[in-house]
């Protein structure tokens, strides 16, 4: 997979003008803003001296809103309008959610995600377009200037909806958003320019609520990406989740307060933390009711509470270590990235896993957001032109639908991006003037089992016999994933264009049963491949021969004609029943048979064209 060098046009800036511009993490529990300063790149902090913004709201009522730490410390008090973990709701539908432990009140619309708060209904979009808007606005007090934009990261998973909603949320905050970009490669650009290291690594991102994972080759300053895998449904607020249930399991609670939810939760979280620096955690609460809580956890227990968590973890990284072609052996250094990283028992298994201890010399809260800050340094313009910028990849081929059902992939799976790839394609049919361009998602060989994307038809072809026209089909994919797709007949320059969103809808489960299925099923496919190819094949002759004996059928004598029907008749039985092999050897069979036919037509009409001479009188 090759490089891509991006120099971003109208970007240079004048030598000594430095362009304000900052990258953010905006994390599902914790989100940071970070700039380059003198050539390094450092997180920018509130008045108070605090780095880390709590990514909560809490709506107060009179359009007034709580962002940040104080929200979250009274989230306990007013849980209905104290929004935190948006970043699980956005681009997401209700129906999709799981919304048994979250205290809010939810609107009715299926479609966008709304809940209900003291300053009227607010999206998940709203609520991240505070978080990030307070961060402009540290950003500006902080560096005396207006921002010309933000590098904002995602994690590698998030489908185009979540993508375009967090894209929405910047815009709401007033931030020019210069690219989106995946966490763990924000996390490689910290520590690729910072360590300058050499070889293949895996960047291995747990936070708070999605978990990332990528396979990256590095080498001189020079990054490649192989692959990226995850699951964005798993993080740190999972073994909170885990904490609380055996809390509530063990102390025989039935919580009727949501108060005491909220209480609870916050509590257990700090529990996890301290667990990560002490052998033991209290829990000690007051509830509502006056029931008393006071239990202790020791690591073990926690570890042995939480283990299959952590082991779910194991599963994409041994996926995207088969889909970057590279053995665990191979790998020169594991890249903590995410708070949960300092779990202990993280720490273990990924250890044991690849059978080195990881690399965590870098703040892992931090290390998105430097990264994302030294990107919008580049994009900004401040600079030189041909820095190198590590890019994202396609979660699944892309391809197109082709005659006989099967799907052509047009840019492979884990192609970095943007990527842009033409393809030739032709008409099947004689005087043919129109195409439908089918745009399908997946790894499977035929259409009916790929993800179907969009279609479009391209008119106004001239009618040519079938196989004359070319048709370029371009597959373009930008930087945040959009793919658009265009088809031009060459010879007369119409043009058909459509904009899909490539994954919208899809999350990382659904990309890894399309990957498993494909290849638990990549027997049967190319069997099936090949029988869609023969009968393609069997039916462009079909329809040739057919044509020729409705115009020189007289060249025929009875008996030849009714030999090359029968074996017509045969072979159009055999499409629906038979082999690929069997197909083809009927094809050779009635192919064989008519070539003699070939041969005198091709007679008749050298002497139609001939007006009449013979040949031996030129
Ligand atoms: P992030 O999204 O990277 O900010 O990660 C936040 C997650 O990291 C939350 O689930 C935190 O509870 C967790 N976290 C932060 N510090 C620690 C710690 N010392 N031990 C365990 N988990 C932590």
């Amino acid at each position: 997979m090759a490089l891509l060098q991006i120099a971003e046009p109208n970007m240079s800036a004048a030598p000594h003008q430095h362009r304000l511009a900052v990258g953010i993490d905006l994390g599902t529990t914790n989100s940071l803003v970070a700039t380059v300063k003198s050539g390094a790149a450092s997180c920018l902090a509130d008045e108070n001296g605090e780095m880390t913004l709590p990514s909560v709201v809490r709506y107060v009522g009179n359009e007034n809103k709580i962002v940040g730490k104080k929200a979250l410390s009274e989230q306990k008090l007013d849980p209905q309008n104290t929004i935190s973990s948006a970043k699980r709701l956005i681009g997401r539908k209700l129906p999709e959610i799981d919304t048994a432990h979250m205290p809010y009140r939810f609107g009715k619309s299926e479609q966008i995600i709304e809940l209900q708060t003291k300053n009227g209904l607010k999206t998940p979009i709203d609520v991240s377009a505070d978080i990030l808007r307070e961060l402009r606005e540290r950003a500006e007090q902080s560096l005396g200037g207006e921002l010309v934009g933000a590098v904002i990261t995602v994690p590698a998973y998030f489908d185009d909806a979540q993508r375009q909603a967090t894209k929405d949320a910047a815009r709401l905050a007033g931030l020019n958003v210069l690219r989106l970009l995946n966490e763990p490669t924000a996390a490689a650009i910290a520590y690729g320019l910072d360590n300058a290291a050499e070889g293949t690594f895996v960047v291995y991102d747990l936070g708070g609520g999605t978990f990332d994972v990528s396979v990256l080759q590095l080498s001189k300053g020079l990054f490649e990406v192989k692959a990226t895998g995850g699951n964005s449904a798993l993080g740190g607020d999972d073994f909170d989740h885990r904490l609380f249930c055996h809390i509530v399991e063990n102390n025989q609670l039935s919580l009727t307060d949501e108060r005491d939810v909220q209480l609870l939760f916050g509590l257990v979280r700090h529990a996890k933390e301290e667990l990560s620096r002490q052998p033991e955690a209290h829990i000690v609460a007051e509830l509502s009711s006056g029931k008393q809580i006071n239990t202790l956890i020791t690591r073990a227990e926690f570890h042995a509470l939480t283990q299959h968590l952590v082991a779910k973890t194991i599963e994409p990284v041994k996926q995207a270590l088969k889909d970057a072609g590279v053995a665990k052996s191979d790998i020169k250094g594991v890249i903590m990235v995410g708070g949960a990283t300092r779990m202990l028992h993280v720490q273990q298994a990924v250890g044991a896993f690849f059978g080195q201890t990881p690399l965590n010399n870098l703040n892992p809260d931090q290390v998105v957001a430097l990264g994302a800050a030294m990107q919008a340094n580049v994009l900004a313009g401040n600079k030189n032109d041909g820095e190198w910028l590590l890019l994202d990849v396609t979660p699944l081929s892309l391809g197109l639908e082709t005659y006989g059902g099967l799907a052509e992939k047009i840019i492979p799976r884990n192609s970095t991006l943007p990527t842009a790839r033409a393809q030739e394609f032709t008409t099947f049919k004689d005087g043919q003037t129109a195409m439908t361009i089918h745009v399908v998602q997946g790894e499977r060989e035929l259409v009916a089992d790929c993800r179907s994307l969009a279609k479009f038809t391209l008119r106004g072809i001239p009618p040519m016999v079938a196989g004359a026209a070319r048709i370029r089909v371009t597959f373009q994919v930008d930087a945040d994933g959009l793919l658009s797709v265009s088809a031009r007949e060459q010879t007369t320059g119409v043009q058909a264009q459509v904009e899909v969103k490539p994954s919208y809808g899809l999350d990382d489960e659904t990309i890894t049963q399309m990957l498993r299925d494909s290849m638990s099923n990549a027997k049967d496919d190319a069997a099936a491949r090949a029988r869609a190819e023969a009968k393609v094949e069997a039916e462009g002759l079909i329809s040739a021969i057919q044509a020729a004996l409705t115009l020189d059928g007289d060249l025929l004598s009875a008996d030849e004609l009714n030999q090359i029907n029968g074996l017509i008749a045969r072979l159009i039985a055999s499409l629906s029943a038979h082999t690929a092999e069997q197909i083809r050897a009927l094809v050779q069979e009635l192919s064989h048979a008519t070539d003699d036919f070939a041969a005198r037509r091709m007679d008749r009409n050298i002497q139609r064209a001939l007006g009449g001479m013979r040949v031996e009188d030129l």
